[in-house]
Parts: structure tokens; sequence; C-alpha cells
């Protein structure tokens, strides 16, 4: 699609001349195909858990009322329905945070081992109970210039993503490398390498992981409690420090990703 924008000129001899401008607007039109998609996406994301809710009340209300078993599995289940749309609410909030963030790369000295550290505490439990140990190979000290909080979301999304597409029981590896000199950054850097031993993904959808609501095996993510924005919010963060990502895997064997961030 283009615009055209006319304009009769006269040449300074006599002659006449006509101004033809082209405007190119593709990139217009994709940005506003993007946009409703997304709000599509984003109002079915809401409407399948909300559906489930008000299901379950009509139940209640209805053949289950005086059912207390019924009572306790139905509301179990609406918690755990609401708690989705809780997740994916925090984060399209994030989502909006990031995208609204200044292009400033943050410039707090950040020590990578105590933020890895501090978060496999808060994780590991968790992990524990669905079966998968965590093993963790960490230098004594790592800095670099970051947003703390936004370090750890980085780690929170890879390693539930880690857990929940992982083998139960399981093993996720988790190690952090120098590396002297990365191309890319053009300078010394941080390699955080999160690996685990889970079904993998195929190699045709790898670089779309990382689109807003892209999903490997929808049904999977969602059992899972998945919102389909984590590797989404990672890529930005990775971004706004100048840091780069990669997703490695194979298939019934498992998947590599890497956060590569500028050494301080
Ligand atoms: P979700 O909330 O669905 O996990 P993400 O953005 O974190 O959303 O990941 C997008 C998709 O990438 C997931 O639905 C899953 O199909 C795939 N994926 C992410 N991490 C892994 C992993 N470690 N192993 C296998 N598949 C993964």
């Amino acid at each position: 699609p283009f615009e055209v924008r006319v304009t009769p000129m006269s040449g300074g001899d006599g002659t006449r001349h006509v101004l033809l401008v082209f405007r190119d607007l593709s990139e217009v039109h994709a940005g506003e195909s993007m946009r409703r998609d997304f709000v599509a996406n984003v109002s079915h994301e809401l409407k399948t858990p909300l559906t489930a809710i008000s299901g379950f009340i009509e139940t209640l209300q209805g053949p289950a009322r005086d059912d207390a078993d019924a009572r306790t599995r139905f509301l179990g289940m609406m918690a755990q329905e609401a708690a989705r749309m809780n997740r994916l609410v925090g984060d399209l909030l994030s989502l909006s945070r990031l995208e609204g963030q200044s292009r400033k790369r943050p410039t707090d000295m950040v020590d990578l081992i105590e933020v890895v550290t501090e978060t496999l505490r808060t994780l590991q439990p968790g992990a524990e109970v669905e079966g998968v140990e965590i093993v963790s190979d960490l230098p004594d000290r790592a800095g670099v210039l970051a947003d703390r909080d936004q370090i750890v979301q980085v780690l929170t999304n890879l390693i539930e993503n880690a857990v929940k597409y992982g083998h139960q029981p399981g093993r996720i590896a988790l190690t952090l490398k120098h590396v002297a000199r990365e191309p890319v950054i053009r300078g010394p850097a941080w390699r955080l390498i999160i690996r685990d031993d889970g079904v993998g993904i195929a190699p045709e959808h790898i670089p779309r992981l990382t689109e807003r609501f892209y999903r490997v095996d929808t049904g999977r993510s969602r059992a899972q409690g998945g919102t389909g924005l984590g590797l989404a919010i990672v890529k930005h963060i990775v971004n706004r420090h100048r840091g780069r990502m990669r997703i490695e895997s194979v298939p019934g064997q498992g998947t590599t990703v890497s956060i590569t961030l500028p050494a301080a």
C-alpha cells in the first residue's frame, strides 16, 4: 500500500512539473495488524479462564449446590483459573512497562552470582515438588550493569520454563561462564546457560518463541499454567541490557537457553 501526494510546480523557465511523493504504508499497516492481533489474543486468553469460572459458578448455584465434595473441587479449580488470569495480567503489565521504558541502559552494578543464588533459593522448593533437581556451577563474582529486578525476572522465567518443559523427575543445569570476547557485544561478557532434559523444541519453532503468545504446544503450556509471554519478556529485558539470547534444542532430549550480558 502506498500513499501518493501530487504537487504541481512550475519551473523558472516556464516549464511545468509535477512532484509525486510516494509513501510506503506497509509498515504502518503491519503495525496496526499486529496491534489488532495482540488485542484479539489478549481477549481470548482472558476469556478462557473467565468462561471456566462462570461455568463453575453456574454448577455450584445449580446441580452441585448441596454437594460438599464438588464444592471443594470446583472452588480449587476456580482458584487455579483466577491465578492464571492474575499471572497473565502481571505479564501484560511487565511487557507494557518494558515497552514504555526508555532505551537507556541500566547503570546499577549488580553481582549475577548474588542474583542467581537468591532466585534459586526462591525457586528450588517448587522445582523439588515437581521432582526436578537444579545443579549450578558458578564463579565467585560476576559484575554486570543491570536492573536487578529484571534479571530476577529473566532467571525466573527461564528456570520455570526448564521445570515446566523438563523431565519429571529431571535435572536442570545452570552455569555461568566468563567470555573473554563476545563478538556481537564486542567485549568481555558473562554467559548464563540453563539446560534442561525435557521435551525439546523442533527447529522451525525456535525463531518464533519470543513472539507474544507463541507456543509450540498450547495445551501443554496452558496445563502448566503458562501465559505465552515469558520469553517475549526475557527478550525485551535482554535487549535493554544490550545482551543476546540464544535457544538451542534437540527434540526429545532437551533445551539450552544462553543469555549473554556485557561484563561490567
Ligand atoms: P509459556 O508461558 O507458554 O511457557 P514462554 O514465552 O515462556 O511461554 O515460552 C513460549 C513457548 O516456548 C512455550 O509455550 C513452549 O512451547 C516453548 N518453550 C519455552 N521454554 C522451553 C523449554 N525449556 N523446553 C521446551 N519448550 C520450551
